[in-house]
């Protein structure tokens, strides 16, 4: 008796690092291939279909279309943008507050600063609520910049130091010591070269016209 079946041969064909929707981080993904054969006797002999690739994921095991890694990175970096403009303002509130005291001026200049680094321009209402869950929190705004930079750009970096000068500087007074502290410690903080910390600190005063 001829024992004849089917089979399909499954090879990694290539390995690499995704943004998984079900783990909801990154992941290292493989890129498998399945192709089904005719076996004789158990033992496969020609292929009697085309070859269908997907992705697996390492974390979960869960299997996706290999569109998957088109798709994804720029959502990713769409997403990873969005996060960052809310921590920069986050970042930028809190230097208003280093001080103790926030002055009229750095409310007007936080609600335009929320225009740039937000989705949607956020208003006094929203800005006083967020001001004072940060104020209750604690946190102060170097650890808060510690805790979150990590994924950030140099550009980012540069960025989100703009808005904190400007939220600063804003104020119209001299500044106080708490801040001006702060301020000297972002170069190390964020990562910057001397030479791109100057280049932001410059940017900076231009926001201010306006
Ligand atoms: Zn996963």
């Amino acid at each position: 008796m001829l024992l004849i079946g089917t089979i399909n041969i499954t090879r990694t064909r290539e390995r690499g690092d995704f943004h998984c929707p079900t783990c909801g981080t990154g992941r290292e993904y493989l890129l498998k291939s399945r192709r089904p054969f005719l076996t004789l006797y158990f033992i496969p002999t020609v292929p009697i279909g085309g070859v269908e690739y997907f992705v697996r994921c390492s974390g979960c095991g869960a299997n996706w279309d290999p569109a998957i890694l088109r798709i994804e990175p720029a959502a990713m970096r769409e997403q990873q943008a969005i996060n960052f403009g809310i921590e920069a303002f986050r970042a930028a509130v809190l230097t208003a507050l280093a001080s103790g005291v926030i002055s009229e001026n750095q409310i007007r200049a936080l609600l335009r600063i929320s225009a740039r680094l937000l989705p949607t321009p956020i208003d006094r209402e929203q800005l006083g609520q967020l001001c004072s869950s940060a104020y209750q929190n604690r946190i102060t705004a170097a650890n808060y910049v510690r805790s979150v930079s990590g994924p950030w750009t140099t550009e980012q970096r540069q960025f989100a130091l703009q808005a904190m000068f400007v939220a600063a500087s804003a104020k119209g007074a001299a500044l106080d010591d708490a801040t001006i502290r702060l301020l000297a410690s972002l170069r190390e903080l964020l990562r910057l070269t001397d030479r791109e910390y100057q280049d932001a600190v410059e940017a900076a005063i231009d926001w201010e016209v306006d």
